[in-house]
């Protein structure tokens, strides 16, 4: 026993070792570490770094010593002085500015999730999302906790949309959808997915519907020139939704319960054009749930700030079934989403 628990314990110190290099990660981007490095054109000393970013000196000194350690940031000792410099590794996901930036989504986790997580013991305990011991917010509006102002609605709409830098292409493409003219992608939010749809698939003319909050948003921030998606402001609970021939849900499903996204599914089948479909992206459980580790932890995820939780194919097909959808396909992707396609 003594042993078990010794080996218990120093796992715990591995696991506790990789989340303080996530959180030295976390900080160093909430600093403009990386963006800073960037943007110099030379080696920087940590006096440099502390003076650009309005920092103590030897906070920001061990911090970079980390970032070398694990391999983040380069350094070059020059006459008894460290000189730091940014990895290629950094500039392409970690700085603001790279168009594969995961930025975004490194604050989101870092300013939104990681306290909903301190309250996981409550959230097991009561089994309810956690949005009110952490925001103050009603536990029941969970968008409106998610976008309890216009500063966090565009952290989590940056949250979404890096995602789809990195998955989009393999969701969009897990199936042919050339025969889907007309695409509606609910819950859209930045329209990160639909673009890549549009991308792929350039004779389909793509939609975004979200709420109006969003798309008001999405069109301000996350808008391209010659964009190839339009935007609809909507509910698609309470309003109606338009005729398509593919309806994309992309993480829509893990946010709500059962009875929600059957009356979801059930409307959207009644919209469809015959012969038309849906098409649900999400992070697949094993069917009888002994994995993968990462989706059991994107359960967990959505336990401390949602209604919802992540399923194993069989529960998709099951609700597309009962919302009359047949023919129920699904894709494992081998990235973090899976896709799942029905017809009508
Ligand atoms: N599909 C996007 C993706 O995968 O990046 C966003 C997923 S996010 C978890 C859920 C999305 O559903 C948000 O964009 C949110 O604004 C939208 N949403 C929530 N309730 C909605 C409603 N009643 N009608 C339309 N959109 C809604």
């Amino acid at each position: 026993r003594c042993v078990e628990f010794a080996v218990e314990l120093s796992r715990t110190g591995l696991h506790l070792r990789q989340a303080f290099f996530c959180w030295a990660i976390f900080s160093a981007c909430e600093l403009g570490v990386f963006d800073l490095l960037l943007q110099s054109q030379k080696p920087m000393s940590a006096v440099e770094v502390a003076q650009k970013l309005g920092t103590s000196e030897d906070g920001i000194e061990r911090l970079l010593d980390v970032l070398v350690a694990i391999e983040i940031v380069d350094v070059e000792v020059v006459q008894g002085t460290a000189f730091y410099s940014s990895t290629d590794v950094a500039n392409l996901y970690l700085a603001k500015t790279s168009p594969k930036s995961l930025h975004d989504l490194i604050i989101y986790n870092s300013q939104t999730i990681y306290p909903l997580w301190n309250n996981l013991v409550d959230a097991v305990r009561e089994g309810k999302n956690q949005n009110e011991k952490t925001f103050g917010l009603p536990s029941e509006e969970i968008f409106s906790a998610i976008y309890r102002s216009e500063e966090e609605m565009l952290k989590f709409m940056g949250l979404m949309n890096s995602t789809w830098v990195i998955d989009g292409h393999d969701i969009v493409t897990a199936f042919d959808l050339t025969n889907f003219k007309t695409v509606i992608d609910l819950g859209g939010c930045s329209g990160a997915l639909a673009r890549e749809l549009a991308k792929e698939y350039p004779s389909s003319t793509v939609t975004v519907l979200d709420l109006p909050a969003v798309v008001q948003t999405a069109q301000q921030h996350f808008a391209q020139q010659d964009d190839t998606i339009c935007f609809q402001e909507g509910d698609f609970f309470e309003g109606e939704i338009p005729p398509a021939d593919l309806y994309i849900l992309a993480r829509i499903i893990h946010d709500w319960k059962e009875e929600k996204n059957l009356k979801l599914l059930k409307k959207i089948h009644t919209a469809c054009h015959p012969g038309g479909g849906v098409l649900i992206a999400e992070a697949l459980l094993f069917e009888n749930s002994r994995g993968p580790t990462m989706v059991q932890m994107f359960s967990l995820n959505m336990l401390v700030q949602t209604e919802g939780k992540e399923h194993p194919p069989s529960h998709y097909t099951h609700l597309l079934t009962e919302a009359g959808f047949r023919d129920v396909q699904v894709c494992r992707t081998g990235k973090s989403y899976d896709a799942i396609l029905a017809l009508k």
